[in-house]
């Protein structure tokens, strides 16, 4: 296990600290948006990031206690007055640090509106599996995860949906977290 590998499991611990039927998030829900995932999607911006990776575009996303609580049953009305969306992409911050919260929204999306889910994460597939808990069933309520921290050596803006090369976009077999295909 690399060092950076053992403190990221660390950071994975350590959850956005909300109340029950709670979200903390970083922006206005959006719709709409093409490049963040395949389709039309929605966005959820989470707010909390631990990894604090040195060029990050929303390092405003990293405080705990910063961003806005919201319900999540106001978070899925609002979702569901989108029309025409593919699905919903999580965005941050770090969504793997609101597991239980960003798993419910995932899973009432899927199940209500039919849309797929994909998720952003600054922690890698390796650790989020090895983590298990909380954050192993959000992963397994995605269709796909876009994996690893933004490395500025690596930056490469030609990356589908991608910041630096050494991110991954997974695809996952929803139910299991099953990689299918890797770009
Ligand atoms: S994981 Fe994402 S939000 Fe967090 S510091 Fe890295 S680039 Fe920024």
């Amino acid at each position: 296990m690399t060092d950076w590998h053992r403190v990221s499991l660390e950071k994975i611990s350590k959850e956005v600290n909300t109340p029950e039927g709670y979200i903390r998030i970083s922006a206005p829900l959006e719709h709409d948006n093409i490049v963040n995932g395949d389709g039309l999607r929605a966005v959820l911006w989470t707010q909390g990031c631990p990894n604090h990776c040195p060029g990050c575009q929303n390092p405003e996303t990293w405080d705990y206690e910063a961003g806005m609580l919201i319900e999540i049953d106001i978070i899925k009305k609002e979702l569901a007055k989108f029309k025409g969306q593919t699905g919903l992409t999580f965005c941050g911050g770090e969504p793997f640090v609101q597991p239980k919260a960003c798993k419910e929204i995932a899973d009432y999306v899927r199940k209500e509106l039919g849309w797929n889910v994909w998720s952003f994460s600054g922690f890698t597939y390796e650790t989020i599996v090895e983590h298990g808990g909380a954050a192993l069933e959000l992963l397994k309520s995605l269709d796909a995860l876009i994996d690893g921290p933004f490395i500025l050596s690596q930056r490469d803006l030609s990356l589908r949906f991608r910041g630096s090369k050494n991110q991954r976009l997974l695809h996952l077999e929803y139910g299991t977290g099953k990689i299918l295909a890797i770009e």
